[in-house]
């Protein structure tokens, strides 16, 4: 297959996982991109944010927001990486907007060190929208972003996604222990994407994935039961996932009807195929 397979929201947008691995030996991690009208909205970098666009065909230069949920490496060590090269593609076209940045302050303090450190003489069209719980913000591309404040290890958010021209809401729950929160923030959600940190089923262990700010499987299935979204789909899934063929029919029996559509949409790289 020379693509991942897309997920199409109506004729004019569509949403592809560029990766949804919890670490990066098994698979590709978090970072999703949504387009609509051909501009493109990137939620999370995961580590390789451009090879991911550029293998799924994806334009890189028309990308000029991006959510960055929390500071850990699987979902944003890719950043000053997608900065620097998307600046460098943008003198082969007649410029690109500056990239707008959404994300808590501990957070963009933790991108903006990034991009110093890896960059120090240089300067980046780089704009950043510190988001505050609750208030909407409406982005360049006509996207309109809620964000709700998520329990884990650093200051995290997860976010909810409208389009002005588009009928569909993207709900994001970002690494998080689960919270009756979630249920009012994702209602009406068309596309839920749900953390599946462990497979856990023994309530002890799975208390521990939940002080460590996780959800597991069956938070993400409850979830799901409860917001009905029409597609469900996945991420940070543990290691077994992608290399046991039960672990991965687990899954999918779990999430049902909505979580078989999210899980066609999921990158194929290094899946369990038998
Ligand atoms: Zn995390
Ligand atoms: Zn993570």
């Amino acid at each position: 297959m020379s693509h991942d397979r897309v997920l199409h929201l109506s004729p004019d947008s569509h949403m592809t996982v560029l990766g949804c691995a919890s670490n990066s030996a098994s698979g590709p991690t978090t970072s999703f991109v949504v387009y609509a009208n051909e501009k493109g909205l990137l939620i999370d970098t995961g580590v390789d944010p451009i090879g991911r666009l550029t293998y799924n065909r994806e334009d890189v230069a028309q990308v000029s927001s991006v959510i960055v949920t929390h500071s850990h490496s699987d979902h944003c060590a890719g950043f000053a990486n997608f900065v620097f090269t998307r600046q460098l593609l943008a003198k082969n076209c007649d410029g690109i907007p500056p990239l707008q940045v959404y994300a808590n302050r501990q957070t963009l303090n933790a991108l903006d060190s990034q991009l110093k450190t890896q960059y120090p003489n240089r300067e980046f069209d780089v704009i950043e929208n510190e988001v505050i719980a609750g208030e909407a913000m409406r982005t360049p591309e006509g996207f309109t972003l809620v964000f709700l404040d998520s329990a884990h290890e650093v200051p995290a958010v997860s976010a909810r996604i409208t389009h002005d021209l588009h009928d569909w809401t993207i709900g994001i729950q970002s690494d998080s222990a689960p919270s009756n929160r979630f249920l009012k923030f994702f209602e009406g959600a068309t596309v839920l994407v749900a953390e599946v940190h462990s497979l856990e089923t023994d309530s002890g262990r799975l208390r521990r994935v939940h002080e460590r700010g996780h959800s597991g499987l069956a938070d993400a299935a409850r979830l799901v039961e409860m917001v009905q979204p029409e597609v469900a789909i996945p991420f940070h899934l543990p290691s077994e996932f992608f290399s046991s063929a039960a672990a991965a029919a687990t899954v999918a029996a779990a999430l049902g009807e909505a979580g078989r559509r999210g899980l066609q949409c999921l990158p194929t790289i290094g899946q369990c195929t038998d």
